[in-house]
């Protein structure tokens, strides 16, 4: 394991000395192409350092890393053009052509990050995708005020090049939001996926303080250091590249969503509370307000916030209902089900009628052939009992290896041929448990009336049950006793 992460070592030292090179010999007073050079062979190196990664570790799909690879391409070729620019001080009316290449690059890294995310969560996700526009309105709003705002006010500018300078910061916006959005979607965790993002991380604030340096006085911070921040975020590409994680990293995972982790409800919360934050910062740097962004904003962030919410309240509900291994109604729906019926049919008048089917022998399939086996079984007489169940009608699983069915508007003489027609739907075939095919019955205990009491109703159809399993088990028995009416 250890000899294969030899081409990782050599970029990460290769790297570090760059960056330390990058440093002193700007320090040491070298002439601008030499204290620039370190920068532009990382630059250079990083697009191949993927495709050597991509080629090396194959991945299962590589359309991602090849954006990449053609990606970085482009801002190397942009970093050539605007070290050049520099170095004959020109005055390139913006846009440059640097600016041009620099646009392509992003157009082409948020492509290779959606792929990403498209591969690694089925469907839409929503809540993720709720999640990453709530931190995208966030970070656009203070985007807009403190970025945005001052640059399209400068009235020295001319039309182009605000244009051009505020395509940065909402582009690096639209890398943001991309990069929150494979952050707390679905797919596998690890490496290569901490190392993209700490590389866009890095990206994005280095951006950041370079517009705000920009706007605020024209070049404070001197640019060594912003480029030894761009040699890393870039080096961590790399290593993202080279990691052999890359052959899983576009794989789907199971697991549930982390819906509502504390993490992610910390990050919502700062991304809710910048709003009325921006507001307060504005006024206390004695700014006009801008009252209409502000308070757009608090309100679609409101908006937002009630989607997450009714979509969590659904999934909780959804979950209530469901039976996690059959995916059957739980008995808590069924019990709601059948006292509505009830009580509408005291009402109308109609015929109730109940199914309490229970599995043959079951207790032998478990110890013959282990529980899984026995959840396999389950399983599969859950879904047969679905496929013969009618409109209207509901299946449940009442506990164990029981099942309850809820026919509305059925009476006694057609209830015997329902029961019988879930009992053949699970007898006709042998279930199989990979590899060994088992035969598998049911016995079920049918009762019905006219304008029943639930209990009653269910006390007959499981007497029902008992008379079908010692009348010897594989049949459907119809209570006979007849059910007391609900007292109105
Ligand atoms: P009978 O024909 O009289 O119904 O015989 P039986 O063996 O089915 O008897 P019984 O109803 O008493 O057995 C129920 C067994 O179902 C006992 C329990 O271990 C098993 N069981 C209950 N819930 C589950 C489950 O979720 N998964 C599995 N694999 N087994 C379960
Ligand atoms: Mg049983
Ligand atoms: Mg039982």
């Amino acid at each position: 394991m250890r000899r294969d992460r030899w081409a990782e070592s050599a970029w990460l030292s290769a790297l570090v000395i760059s960056i330390v090179l990058r440093v002193v010999l700007d320090r040491a007073g070298y002439d601008y192409l030499v204290t620039v050079a370190p920068y532009m062979l990382v630059s250079f190196a990083t697009p191949f350092v993927i495709l050597a990664g991509t080629l090396r570790h194959r991945p299962p799909h590589r359309a991602g890393w090849f954006l990449m690879v053609a990606a970085q391409l482009f801002y190397a070729a942009a970093d050539t053009l605007t070290v050049l620019d520099d170095w004959l001080s020109g005055e390139f009316l913006e846009p440059t052509p640097a600016d041009l290449l620099y646009f392509a690059y992003y157009l082409l890294i948020a492509s290779a990050v959606l792929l990403f995310i498209r591969r690694r969560s089925p469907g839409w996700d929503m809540p993720s995708m709720i999640d990453a526009l709530i931190v995208a309105v966030s970070a656009g709003l203070i985007t807009w005020v403190f970025v945005l705002q001052p640059l399209t006010s400068n009235s020295e500018l001319p039309l182009p090049a605000k244009l051009t300078q505020s395509a940065y910061p909402v582009l690096d916006l639209m890398l943001l939001i991309l990069a929150v959005r494979l952050a707390i979607g679905t797919g596998t965790r690890g490496s290569v996926l901490y190392l993209l993002l700490g590389s866009l991380v890095l990206m994005l604030a280095v951006d950041t303080c370079y517009l705000v340096q920009n706007i605020v006085d024209g070049g404070g911070v001197s640019e060594t250091y912003l480029d030894a921040v761009w040699m890393a975020s870039l080096g961590l590409l790399g290593s993202a590249a080279l990691h052999p994680g890359v052959r899983q990293f576009d794989r789907r995972s199971g697991t549930a969503l982390p819906d509502a982790s504390p993490a992610r409800l910390g990050i919502l919360a700062v991304a809710v509370l910048m709003a009325p934050g921006v507001q307060v910062a504005v006024w206390l740097l004695g700014w006009p307000l801008n009252i209409p962004l502000i308070s757009g904003s608090c309100a679609v962030m409101f908006l937002l916030v009630m989607a997450r919410m009714a979509g969590l309240v659904g999934a909780q509900r959804r979950a209530a209902i469901t039976d996690s291994l059959t995916g059957l109604r739980t008995r808590r729906f069924f019990a709601e089900a059948l006292g509505g019926e009830c009580r509408r049919a005291a009402r109308t008048g109609h015929p109730v009628g109940l199914l309490v089917i229970d599995v043959d022998h079951f207790k032998r399939i478990n110890d013959g052939y282990g529980h899984p086996a026995g959840d396999q079984v389950l399983r599969e007489v859950a879904r047969r009992l679905t496929a013969a169940s009618r409109a209207g009608g509901v299946v449940a699983r009442y506990g164990g290896e029981e099942f309850v069915v809820l026919a509305p508007h059925t009476g006694t003489d057609e209830l015997l041929t329902l029961a019988e027609r879930f009992r053949t739907e699970v007898a006709g075939l042998p279930v199989d448990i990979g590899g060994d095919l088992l035969s598998v019955t049911v016995s079920v205990g049918a009762a019905a009336a006219v304008q029943p009491d639930e209990e009653a109703l269910l006390r007959a159809a499981d007497e029902a049950l008992y008379a079908a399993k010692a009348a010897g088990r594989n049949r459907s028995v119809l209570a006979d006793a007849p059910v007391p009416a609900t007292r109105a």
